[in-house]
């Protein structure tokens, strides 16, 4: 269950950066073609914050979709299925802007005290 070392990995990023705080929301954000089960990672992330500093911390999970930009016309697209291919010419050599991610993108601390964590850039 990759789930779970998603997870694993998630607590300690954010332990890390709550320094000692309590946790109260943990914002992710997951690339679609990291299939990620949401359900699983919520259940494993809770297992693993128990009686820590994210003991309770509400996990929110935004799937990323996927999106190309393409190496023949400059199109961007929104992949919706696979194989990933241009809305446009229908060329098949897309380079990969966004779908891998897996990446916590802010926690929220107690006493309203919101962190950024990481931010991610897009651009064709
Ligand atoms: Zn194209």
């Amino acid at each position: 269950m990759h789930e779970l070392s998603i997870a694993q990995a998630v607590v300690q990023i954010v332990s890390d950066h709550a320094a000692g705080r309590r946790v109260e929301k943990v914002e992710l954000r997951v690339g679609h073609l990291r299939q990620v089960v949401p359900a699983a990672l919520e259940f494993a992330f809770e297992l693993l914050a128990s009686g820590s500093l994210l003991d309770g911390a509400e996990l929110v999970i935004e799937d990323v979709p996927a999106r190309g930009c393409c190496r023949e016309c400059g199109t961007e697209t929104v992949m919706s299925a696979f194989p990933l291919q241009c809305s446009d010419c229908r060329g098949f050599d897309l380079e990969l802007l966004a779908g891998e991610e897996l990446l916590v993108e802010a926690i929220e601390l107690a006493g309203d005290e919101e962190m950024t964590i990481e931010g991610a850039a897009y651009g064709c």
